[in-house]
């Protein structure tokens, strides 16, 4: 990797069974730079190592037999020798965590000590399925380089200055002290539309943005110059609008109902509501975009038309959370690949002022509203392992 110049920042984004890592290489001139993409599936059962450069070219990849590398400190390590071979004097100075739940507590970027560790275990009930994963590849990566400095940064993080309306239920009050409240989600991203936004648009820079992030995962955020200011997720990544295999927002009674009637328990809810509905339960046909617009079933149709009202009616609300709207911006994989889900919001949208640009929108453009058009509408890639990057070179720097 003789492209790396003299500093390297790893970036980790660790599931339950797989851990995907960046690894940037950092001259302290302008943003980190890409030099290596890769990840470790079947933590747990049978590991797979893959890497591959900037152009997606494979440089390398390793597969266990199942028992045989089970515990993440010993895949750490294989990481982390690997990434040393390839440095070439260059230095690796930190290694950057997504972490999802920051608490009502972190606003920023934290570096990771054992105190930190300990009150981020503190909020493994508010994120069962993602935190615990997020930890313990910060553990194993402590006890396998314990000299390496990591920072936490959080999905939460970027929401924290939200006005307490937007964080707040209406649930006795002592539910709300002990932390059940609106956190938001996707901040990463958010933040780095936030960032990048003003470079395309300066006249933005003070806006109201409403930026609609469709992945597998999708939320929506209110951004008023810059900050976040509401959010379609809340206490869990499961509200808001309806995902690849999550509900979304749901009327909460329909819980107890599915207790009470179906003599379902946590387990059980937490299954159908985060893996069987969404776009997969609505359809019946697949939870992944591009299979729905080619399907001919009239309930994958269904699922895309539920999708597009759900965020168009989510504009209507974050933009009421602003007092209007300056702007509109896609970005993850189906905001950022997916023209047709574009243009049916923003038919939906046309009573705000918005006019999709056919040809634009076709062709993926940045801006992809016409000239005429009252609201600017643009697509952003996003970025979330650049942002961590940065936000891991200026907490060792802080
Ligand atoms: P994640 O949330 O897992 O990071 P992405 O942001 O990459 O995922 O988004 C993944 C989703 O993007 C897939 O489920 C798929 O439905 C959708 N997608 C990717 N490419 C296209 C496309 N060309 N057209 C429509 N949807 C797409």
């Amino acid at each position: 990797m003789s492209a790396i110049a003299s500093k390297a920042i790893l970036v980790i984004n660790a599931g339950s069974s797989s851990l995907k890592f960046t690894l940037f290489r950092d001259s302290g001139q302008g943003d980190p730079v890409v030099a290596v993409n890769g990840q470790i599936s079947g933590i747990g059962t049978a590991p797979v190592f893959e890497a591959k450069d900037a152009e997606r070219r494979p440089l390398a990849s390793k597969a266990w037999q199942a028992g045989e590398a089970s515990d993440r400190t010993a895949l750490l390590r294989h990481l982390l020798d690997w990434i040393e071979e390839r440095l070439e004097g260059a230095t690796l100075v930190a290694a950057g965590h997504r972490v999802v739940h920051g608490g009502v507590r972190h606003a920023a970027p934290v570096l990771v000590t054992p105190a930190v560790l300990e009150e981020l275990e503190g909020l493994v009930p508010l994120a069962p399925l993602h935190q615990p994963h997020n930890l313990a590849a910060m553990r194993a990566l402590a006890e396998a380089h314990p000299e390496l400095p990591q920072v936490a940064c959080f999905d939460t993080a970027f929401h924290r200055g939200q006005p307490w309306q937007a964080g707040m239920f209406a649930i006795p009050r002592e539910l709300t002290d002990e932390g059940v409240r609106r956190y938001g989600f996707h901040g990463l991203s958010y933040e780095y539309i936030a960032r990048r936004l003003p470079e395309i648009a300066p006249e933005l820079a003070d806006g109201r943005v409403v930026v609609a992030h469709l992945g597998s995962g999708a939320s929506m955020c209110a951004i008023h110059a810059g900050r976040s200011v509401d959010s379609t997720m809340g206490f869990t990544a499961l509200d808001g609008l309806p995902m690849g295999t999550r509900c979304g927002a749901i009327d909460p009674g329909v819980l107890i109902y599915l207790m009470r009637q179906k003599g379902l328990d946590a387990g059980a809810i937490e299954k159908l509501l985060y893996n069987r509905s969404g776009l997969l339960g609505v359809s019946g046909v697949s939870n992944d975009m591009r299979a729905l617009l080619e399907s001919a079933d009239p309930h994958a149709e269904e699922a895309v038309e539920l999708f597009c009202f759900r965020i168009a009616k989510e504009t209507g609300g974050l933009a009421s959370s602003m007092g209007g709207i300056d702007a509109l911006v896609f970005t993850a994989g189906i905001g950022e690949r997916s023209s047709p889900v574009r243009a049916r919001v923003g038919d939906k949208l046309a009573w705000l002022g918005v006019t999709i640009d056919e040809a634009a929108n076709t062709a993926n453009a940045v801006k992809i509203s016409t000239a005429d058009s009252r609201i600017p509408v643009y697509v952003i890639p996003t970025d979330e392992e650049r942002m961590i990057a940065l936000h891991t070179r200026n907490a060792l720097a802080r």
